[in-house]
C-alpha cells in the first residue's frame, strides 16, 4: 500500500469498535460487504461495496477521517480526506465473531 502525504496519521487513536459489525446495518438486518472502523471514535460501518456504505456517510456526518479495514484487521486504513490508503501497524483486535447475513 502506497502511503501518500496524510496529515490524519497522527490523529490515529485507539479505539473500542462499537459493534461486532456495522451498528447501523445490525439495527436494520442489512447485509453488507467488508467492514470499516473509524479510528476517531471506534464506529463501525460498512464499505462502500456495501448497499448502505454507513462508514463513508460516518465521515460525512462526522468529519473523522481515517477508517481501518476492519474484517478481520488487514494492517491498513483509508483516509477519505486525502483519499489514501495508510498503514496501521497497531490494527484494532475484534472483540468476538463478526456476525454475517448472507
Ligand atoms: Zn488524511
Ligand atoms: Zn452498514
Ligand atoms: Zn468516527
Amino acid at each position: 500500500m502506497s502511503q501518500r502525504n496524510c496529515p490524519h496519521v497522527h490523529d490515529i487513536r485507539e479505539v473500542t469498535p462499537s459493534a461486532l459489525g456495522c451498528e447501523e446495518c445490525l439495527k436494520i438486518g442489512s447485509p453488507w460487504v467488508h467492514l470499516r472502523l473509524c479510528r476517531t471514535c471506534g464506529h463501525v460501518g460498512c464499505c462502500d461495496s456495501s448497499p448502505n456504505k454507513h462508514a463513508t456517510k460516518h465521515f460525512h456526518a462526522t468529519g473523522h477521517p481515517i477508517m481501518e479495514g476492519y474484517d478481520p484487521p488487514e494492517g491498513w486504513g483509508w483516509c477519505y480526506v486525502d483519499e489514501a490508503f495508510v498503514d496501521l501497524p497497531d490494527r484494532t483486535p475484534q472483540r468476538g465473531p463478526i456476525p454475517r447475513f448472507v
